[in-house]
């Protein structure tokens, strides 16, 4: 069971586009092709600016109120199909059934608090200089929206833009992955049995750079948001300052995690093991570098080497499957280009190193130790199942090699001192930092990165800022 496979333009499904284009989706699992998917030509791309208009126009005069009772349906409705869309997710990405659930789940929470979020866009009112004077701050939709979303996380990821979108009371003309489009259609679906109006919601597939170029060159679009890599942000950025779009850019990330001595090294490695191993790594606040304080070291390399190992690859489909195929053939590559360079630097492998099995898109959980801070593997996004540990001696040192990135998306650390909890949470430089925890991405708190990880956030209260204009009224 796998999804009918469509645009969505103006309320209506286009099981073609106009180009009559399409491209094979593939089961990271077995290599096989689950459907064919259509492309937006430029007469779907150009209908779908003119249905955001239209349906922007009707979406603006139904209160928020309403509006939220409709996101409300359409979150139940979601929830009614999590099995269904959580077993499409598997199919088209690879994650275990588990964690799609989880990912399904989360989206129809997000598309919830962004619903109650618009009803509460609240504005100010600002004692005037002079008497009889009325300042009011309010907010307003900011326009029509151009979403842009990768193959990780196929609907929460889409969840956060369309739900922020909606709640704030704009369009959007979302592109999903063109490599993981079933779930996000099958959302698409539920907001229009809900009975969202049509144009309120669009969604097209195609070639990613032709479709971005197309929308972004359209003055009636006035916010992009994007989540995907640091090179494809800042190129997509660019674009959009030609029309002064606001832009929300969620990129990649370089995650370090910092042990410190005073932790029980077993309980630490098996709560971020499990946390590492997720989506077989391809999460963007995924933790990626490793820094362990001398003290533990030995024990913690053991006890994550021992999950590593214990893991079992397969279907994710399967019960018995723990980490499931890499999403695409280029992560493929790309982990056997960590782990040369990684063993070219001097580094060890601990676990794995290898891709696994004969079909599909498998690597085996890595642990690399021994690498320089210069090293591929420590310096660019690794995006798999690759594990580098590796020691430190003091908190100055730790913090200097943790913030040493361009990125600044998630950091993590541990320790049972409240006074290094404290210092090291100022510290690092990522817009997220889980201490002790892991918990950094839910609907109700901010997700974004800083420096070359991108700018805005999503989720929170400013995840619908996001999607609003503050307009300044004095009126005497
Ligand atoms: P990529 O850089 O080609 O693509 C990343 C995403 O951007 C994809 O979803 C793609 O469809 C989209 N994209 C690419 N060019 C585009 C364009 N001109 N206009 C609009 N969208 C465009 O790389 P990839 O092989 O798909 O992924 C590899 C890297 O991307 C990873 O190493 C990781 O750094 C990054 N990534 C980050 C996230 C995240 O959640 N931040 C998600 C997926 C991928």
């Amino acid at each position: 069971m796998y999804s009918d496979l469509a645009l969505l333009i103006g309320g209506e499904w286009r099981a073609k586009g106009d180009a009559g284009c399409s491209e094979p989706v593939i089961n990271p699992a077995d290599g096989r092709i689950l459907a064919n998917l259509p492309h937006a030509g430029a007469r779907d791309l150009s209908d779908s600016v003119v249905a955001a208009t239209d349906g922007m126009r009707v979406w603006q005069k139904i209160s928020a109120y309403e509006r939220a009772n409709i996101m409300h349906r359409a979150a139940d409705l979601f929830r009614t199909r999590l099995d269904s869309i959580a077993r499409i997710i598997v199919q088209e990405q690879g994650k275990v059934l588990n964690e799609a659930m989880i990912e399904a789940a989360m989206a129809a929470d997000v598309i919830d608090w962004y619903a109650e979020e618009g009803r509460r866009a609240y504005g100010r009112i600002v004692p005037g200089r002079v008497a009889g004077v009325r300042q009011m701050v309010v907010h307003e939709p900011v326009g029509i929206v151009a979403a842009f979303t990768p193959w990780n996380f196929p609907v929460v990821t889409p969840a956060r833009k369309i739900a922020g979108a909606l709640g704030a009371g704009c369009s959007i003309i979302i592109k999903a992955s063109e490599e993981t489009p079933g779930a996000c259609v099958e959302m698409a679906r539920c907001f229009m049995e809900a009975g969202l109006p049509a144009g309120v919601l669009n969604l097209v597939f195609g070639v990613p750079a032709e479709v971005s170029e197309k929308l972004l060159a359209r003055p009636e679009i006035r916010k992009i948001s994007f989540t995907g890599s640091v090179g494809v942000g800042k190129h997509l950025a660019k674009m959009a300052t030609r029309t002064m779009k606001r832009s929300t850019m969620e990129l990649g990330g370089h995650s370090p995690v910092v042990v410190f001595d005073d932790v029980n090294p077993e309980q630490v490695a098996d709560m971020i093991a499990a946390y590492k191993f997720r989506n077989a790594g391809q999460v963007c606040i995924s933790p990626t570098r490793f820094y362990v304080q001398e003290g533990v070291y030995a024990r913690f390399l053991e006890r994550f080497s021992a999950y590593a190992k214990g893991l079992r690859l397969g279907n994710g489909l399967e019960a018995s499957t723990t980490m499931g195929p890499l999403a695409n053939p280029r992560r493929l590559d790309a982990m056997d280009m960590f782990v040369k360079d990684a063993l070219e630097q001097g580094g060890k492998i601990r676990a794995g190193g290898k891709r696994y099995g004969n079909e599909g898109f498998y690597y085996e959980p890595t642990i690399v130790t021994d690498v320089p801070d210069h090293s591929l593997i420590m310096t660019e996004e690794p995006f798999g199942p690759i594990a580098p540990i590796v020691t430190f001696k003091t908190f100055d040192e730790v913090v200097e090699r943790a913030n040493s990135l361009e990125f600044g998306l998630a950091a993590y650390a541990f320790t049972t001192s409240i006074a290094r909890a404290t210092a090291i949470g100022d510290a690092l430089q990522t817009g997220m930092v889980g201490i002790n925890s892991v918990a950094i991405s839910t609907p109700e708190t901010p997700f974004g990165g800083i420096k070359h990880s991108g700018h805005g956030s999503e989720g929170g209260i400013e995840g619908l800022e996001a999607y609003l204009n503050v307009k300044f009224i004095s009126q005497a």
